[in-house]
């Protein structure tokens, strides 16, 4: 059997708010179709759209998503100050600008994106494309968005390995350990050791670089803006006034500068807190309003570890100088151990699957950047996640806003609390390991009920009024 290879740089992608399933995924599979596709003979196109990706899809940004991959636009690049120009432009003229304006396909959003309500059998995110041709032939292609971006095309072959193999294959905690025991390394080197066997250091370092670049402007420019959420629930943004609250009287010129002089404010643990969650809210009303943020390991969870890495390098004395990427390889490891034994997609596991993934992510960061040993990382992200067992999705109107946006608060939060917990305890003694929690966290995910999977039919999304504002 092939062991499924991801590296850190699937887990963290950059992308485009609200949502890594509903937007990123279906945009990825616009893409995907297109290349399926001869542009020159396509005279139609529809889409469906099925279980999760349409009860949540209108809120989650499913169909924006759908229209932006369409048309050629990349989710890396995109002037994201645009999106909405673009969507009002075909709203108004129903034409498609395919694949960067080289065809034109007349396209009525309202008509031929079709929202439908039964679920396709192999996962909740389905999605098919159809296409019809001039000679009257057509094509049908469907994809699953399987979470955190990740797209697999129904009777793809999956039996083909690209990459080249890994030399520490991992998919479990038990793979990890065994060869911390057998090589005397730790959790870092063998994701790094792995990650080189498909880039040189010095791509490493750049796709680093790129994403902490993406992750703190993201942070900052969700601290700097005000103003109401799109989509309806007029939920304000909170972000701003908790920065200006925070920062004072003190200047800056810029994101680096203003990273400076957070590290020279009071470190009270009241003060940290707050600077926490303002990191975490500020990603997420950001990515509320499609604006760029890291996949982390998906949108709705995408505060957590950019609060998490600020909070180390502004307020932990002690770390190792090359302190982002040993977080973010280390947290980038713990992802696909969940993707792999349970599930990173909410629509198949919950909120337990987002944010609590990314606590559990942010916590083997934080806690190997502190200097905890191996154990003490794995140990960190299974108390994280222990509880954020059973946490539902429930997402107010289908908007990644009420409880996503504060949710990340708490992922971070708890994040930082396990890797307390975990360096200030003995591990070998730990009664629950990585792998066990994982485990419980499937079988949980399978007895949950559907209402609570990123369906909007249960819990706060059926017993908020929408006219309540945010609380
Ligand atoms: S409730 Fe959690 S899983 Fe659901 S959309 Fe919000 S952040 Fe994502």
């Amino acid at each position: 059997m092939i062991m499924e290879q991801i590296s850190v740089f699937d887990i963290f992608k950059i992308g485009v708010g609200p949502s890594s399933s509903h937007t990123m995924g279906p945009w990825v599979a616009a893409q995907l179709f297109l290349k399926e596709v001869e542009l020159d003979k396509l005279t139609s196109l529809k889409v469906d759209l099925y279980g999760s990706l349409s009860k949540t899809g209108k809120g989650h940004g499913t169909d924006t998503a759908i229209i932006l991959g369409l048309e050629g636009h990349d989710p890396k690049s995109i002037d994201v100050s645009k999106i909405n120009d673009y969507i009002l432009n075909i709203n108004n003229e129903k034409k498609l600008l395919l694949d960067n304006g080289s065809h034109i396909l007349d396209f009525d959003p309202k008509e031929d994106i079709i929202f439908n309500k039964e679920k396709l059998p192999f996962h909740p995110n389905g999605l098919t494309f159809t296409g019809f041709f001039i000679d009257g032939s057509s094509i049908e292609e469907t994809y699953y968005s399987i979470g955190g971006g990740f797209v697999i095309q129904e009777n793809a072959d999956k039996s083909v390995q690209e990459q080249k193999p890994f030399p520490y294959p991992i998919s479990s905690e038990a793979d990890i350990l065994k060869y911390i025991k057998e090589n005397d390394m730790n959790v870092y080197d063998i994701v790094h050791l792995n990650e080189l066997a498909w880039r040189t250091e010095e791509e490493i370092d750049d796709k680093i670089s790129e994403l902490w670049l993406t992750m703190k402007e993201c942070v900052f420019r969700g601290c700097h803006r005000e103003g109401i959420l799109p989509g309806g629930l007029n939920v304000n943004r909170r972000a701003y006034k908790m920065n200006s609250n925070l920062i004072g009287e003190i200047k800056y010129t810029n994101v680096d500068d203003w990273i400076t002089k957070i590290k020279e404010c009071n470190h009270s643990f009241s003060n940290v807190t707050k600077w926490v969650s303002c990191f975490a809210i500020a990603v997420n009303e950001e990515n509320a309003s499609f604006g760029r943020v890291v996949t982390a390991p998906t949108n709705g969870a995408a505060g957590v570890i950019p609060a998490v890495l600020l909070y180390l390098l502004c307020f932990c004395d002690e770390q190792p100088k090359s302190a982002i990427k040993e977080f973010i390889l280390t947290a980038g490891e713990i992802g696909p151990l969940f993707k792999k034994g349970s599930t990173i997609s909410a629509a198949l596991g919950g909120c337990q699957a987002e944010i609590g993934v990314s606590s559990a992510m942010a916590a083997a960061g934080l806690t190997h950047c502190l200097g905890g040993n191996s154990k003490q990382v794995l140990q960190a992200a299974e108390i994280a996640m222990e509880h954020h067992l059973g946490l539902t999705c429930d997402p107010i109107m289908g908007l990644v806003q009420i409880p996503c946006i504060e949710r990340n608060t708490m992922g971070a939060m708890k994040a930082i609390t396990a890797s307390q917990i975990a360096l200030s305890g003995n591990p070998e003694i730990a009664k629950v390991s990585l792998d066990q929690v994982i485990k419980t966290m499937k079988e949980t995910a399978l007895e949950m009920s559907d209402k609570f999977k990123e369906t909007s039919e249960g819990g706060l999304a059926v017993n908020i009024s929408v006219a309540v504002p945010e609380c």
